[in-house]
């Protein structure tokens, strides 16, 4: 059981994190961990992700129905469900609303990596997810099938998601890719980023690749 209560701590810890960075304002936001192949561990719904402690974050199967713990699953748990299913190599999914990606989202402007080589290596391409309702099941398979091929994605009129080999490599993606929104907004500012040479962006986007499930 050491293994779920380690868990259950890196949780509480990245929760707190994510919320005295402003990217978890009152209740908003969502995080979870690939227990083992039959289970997951979950933020309850209506949760303070900065106050939360081990003991209220909640078990459920891979379709989302509660095994233990108090409360209801998180709202947007079939997001992070379909995430685990469509990718066996992701054991952490962080899904949040931070102000300057929101501020993109709102807008439904992309986050770039393709200007700054660290982008590109971090997080490969961050995907556009377009509007669609919060909490169905079009939005969570939509959502998984984009981070088939990217760490991170923007959910347009909605928020972000991560996703990484541990839970603090998904907190770490999430905060990448606020920094990330923060500085799109400013080339905007500036009339526009430049982009990498193509043959540059293709070998950046390969180290990406081939590092994506190694890092823990
Ligand atoms: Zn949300």
């Amino acid at each position: 059981m050491a293994v779920e209560l380690d868990l259950r701590r890196a949780l509480v810890r990245a929760g707190r994190d994510l919320y005295r960075q402003g990217m978890m304002a009152g209740a908003s936001g969502n995080l979870s961990a690939r227990l083992d192949a039959e289970r997951i561990l979950i933020t309850p719904s209506g949760s303070a992700k900065g106050r939360l402690r081990p003991q209220d974050l909640l078990v459920i199967d891979p379709e989302g129905r509660l095994i233990a713990g108090e409360g209801r699953p998180s709202a947007e748990t079939a997001m992070h469900t379909a995430t685990y299913r469509a990718l066996p190599g992701v054991e952490a999914v962080v899904h949040a609303h931070p102000v300057k990606a929101g501020a993109l989202a709102a807008a439904n402007r992309p986050i770039p990596t393709d200007t700054l080589p660290e982008a590109l290596v971090a997080m490969g391409d961050i995907a556009c997810v377009p509007f669609i309702p919060s909490a169905t099941t079009e939005l969570a398979d939509a959502v998984a099938a984009a981070l088939t091929w990217a760490d991170g994605a923007l959910l347009f009129n909605h928020g972000a998601i991560t996703i990484g080999r541990s839970v603090d490599a998904a907190r770490m993606k999430m905060e990448i890719l606020e920094a990330l929104s923060d500085t799109a907004i400013q080339v905007q500012m500036l009339g526009g980023g430049v982009p990498l040479p193509a043959a540059e962006v293709a070998r950046l986007r390969g180290i990406w690749r081939q590092r994506r499930w190694e890092q823990r």
